[in-house]
């Protein structure tokens, strides 16, 4: 039995903070949902709109904010490469002056606060598969930049608000995620598979496909996340959060025509620009000090992000 928290979610209504506000309810919490819309939908939340322990804010979080709450799950800023370049400006921002704001409300509150960092954190990476004290290989004047290194400012701040102030933090570092009430537009490469193939049009493989990632489901990720913020006090991270299960994305494509059944012809398309060679967690500090690891396969994740996109399409008469 869990004693009731309240909880802030920013980002709430994007595409993991959504899976992480069913679940707190499930869990009897009081959530808040901050969003800015930017890349989070209503249809995403709409079916807590009449739950008593939920309520939804929009607000900028590079903004400043006074509520007052036990726990902060920072997750605003737009996770897919599109979104994120963008406005990179903006995105920097959100992940500078929207730590700063959202560490500044939990010393005041003294709140506990759990940041949604990343695997960019270790960019182009030269260790595989990346453990937590790899300190990473990122282009800090590329187009990723913005989200990389804006991602590693925030993991500064958050370490320095710890040492400085004393207050309780959680670093995730989140690697490669996907499931249901990913954005149709989101240009990751697990919706763009899907949907594409769905479509029976031709799935955009970028570069010859030898890249490799590491799938995690949504739902495995969200308990990961509230497993790390309920862990002891002296477990700050960072830690990764990931599937270790590796893939190319030619080996991804093949997977998800299989599963459709898809007449898509599979088109290669020019890789984006720094784009990482190859991406897997080391998870042994979460095995460890969690009890953490994913459960979900591959071909049951895809399952399910299908049947969403399949009534999602249908739905909208695409
Ligand atoms: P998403 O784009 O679906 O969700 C991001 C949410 O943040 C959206 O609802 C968006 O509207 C909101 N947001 C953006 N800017 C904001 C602002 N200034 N103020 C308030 N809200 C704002 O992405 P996601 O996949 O759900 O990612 C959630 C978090 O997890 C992000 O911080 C992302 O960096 C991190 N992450 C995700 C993955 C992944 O594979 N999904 C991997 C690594 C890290
Ligand atoms: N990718 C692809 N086709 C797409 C979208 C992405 O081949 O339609 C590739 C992309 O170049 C990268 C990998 O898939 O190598 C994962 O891309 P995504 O944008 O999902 O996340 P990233 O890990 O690069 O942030």
């Amino acid at each position: 039995m869990h004693l009731k928290k309240r909880v802030l979610v920013t980002g709430g209504s994007g595409f993991v903070g959504s899976h992480l506000c069913d679940r707190l309810l499930a869990d009897g919490h009081d959530v808040l949902c901050v969003d800015n819309f930017f890349t989070g939908s209503k249809r995403n939340i709409v079916h807590l709109k009449d739950h008593p322990y939920f309520e939804v804010l929009r607000h900028d979080v590079t903004f400043p904010l006074y509520v007052q709450v036990d726990r902060i799950y920072n997750l605003a800023c737009p996770a897919s490469p599109i979104h994120y370049q963008n406005d990179p400006v903006q995105t920097t921002k959100v992940n500078v002056h929207g730590s700063i704001n959202m560490l500044g409300l939990a010393r005041r509150v003294n709140a506990r606060i759990l940041q949604a960092s990343t695997s960019e954190i270790y960019g182009d990476p030269e260790v595989h598969p990346q453990t937590e004290d790899y300190w990473g290989n990122v282009n800090c004047v590329g187009p990723r930049s913005c989200y990389d290194e804006g991602k590693r400012c925030a993991e500064t701040l958050f370490f320095d608000y710890h040492r400085e102030h004393g207050l309780q933090i959680k670093v995730a570092r989140i690697f490669n995620t996907y499931g249901p009430r990913m954005h149709v537009n989101d240009g990751r490469v697990v919706s763009n598979f899907v949907i594409q193939a769905l479509k029976n049009q031709p799935i955009t493989v970028y570069g010859d496909g030898s890249q490799t990632r590491s799938f995690c489901y949504v739902d495995d990720l969200v308990e990961g996340l509230v497993r790390l913020m309920e862990s002891p006090a002296e477990i700050t991270g960072p830690m990764n959060l990931g599937n270790p299960r590796e893939f190319t994305i030619l080996e991804l494509a093949e997977k998800v025509i299989d599963l459709t059944g898809s007449r898509s012809p599979i088109r290669h398309e020019p890789l984006p620009v720094d784009d990482p060679r190859q991406r897997r967690p080391d998870i042994g500090l979460a095995e460890s000090t969690l009890g953490w690891k994913p459960k979900i396969s591959l071909e049951e994740g895809i399952k399910k992000t299908v049947e969403y996109f399949e009534r999602l399409l249908g739905e909208d008469g695409c």
